[in-house]
């Protein structure tokens, strides 16, 4: 299993890092990414400990932990500037919290994450054609979403980027221990999304180039 998008108790998750890497690797996870809600006010503390996490526990052993952070109701036209700075600290890898069905998001939050230097635009609802074929160009990833509520548009997230070639993964948004998931129920996440056999393995394939990628920075 690979799973970009999950949350410790460094924002609203149930787990230490270390708990949740450990219940991921249980799992038979391979990759697994911490992605805590920030904003201006807090994503260079909670880097720095999910940094620290990710260099005690990256000992050789499955899942491979990746530091990220996920930008999460900030206004539109700060998410380029903070993912500047993120950068700047070294974050290999961000995650914006798109425009879910589920919560009131800031319209025009998904257009400014495709802009900004983003990795992976999570839940991104009514996502627009436009944008899917923006997100394909600057190769950020659109999320279909193991979560509750942020997966009702799963599959008009789906059919767009199809459409117009942009990558898709699957990440369960994992906030405790119950919600991390087996490789085979994201499959089915991703053919329940609507994806044939070919676009599921190929959304597979994509994710892992995406999490070594990542891995190595
Ligand atoms: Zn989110
Ligand atoms: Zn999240």
């Amino acid at each position: 299993m690979i799973d970009l998008h999950t949350h410790s108790l460094y924002s609203d998750g149930e787990l230490l890092p270390s708990e949740l890497w450990r219940r991921a690797q249980v799992k038979g996870y391979r990759y697994l990414a911490i992605t805590d809600h920030v904003d201006a006010s807090n994503f260079e503390v909670v880097f720095t400990r999910l940094r620290t996490a990710a260099l005690s526990l990256n000992r050789g052993d499955y899942p491979v932990l990746i530091p990220g952070l996920e930008f999460t109701h900030l206004p539109p036209v700060l998410i380029a500037p903070i993912a500047a700075q993120a950068r700047a600290l070294g974050v290999p890898l961000i995650v914006v919290h798109g425009e879910s069905l589920a919560e009131p998001v800031a319209p025009g939050t998904n257009r400014a994450a495709i802009e900004a230097d983003i990795d992976i635009l999570a839940h991104p609802g009514l996502i627009t054609q436009k944008e899917a074929a923006l997100a394909r160009e600057r190769g950020i990833f659109l999320e279909l979403s193991a979560r509750k509520g942020h997966c009702l548009a799963n599959g008009h997230v789906a059919r767009t980027a199809l459409e117009v070639g942009a990558s898709l993964l699957v990440n369960t948004d994992s906030h405790g221990p119950g919600d991390l998931i087996t490789r085979q129920q994201a499959e089915g996440i991703a053919k329940g999304a609507g994806l044939r056999e070919t676009a599921v393995q190929t959304l597979f394939t994509d994710a892992e180039a995406l999490a070594r990628r990542l891995a190595e920075i």
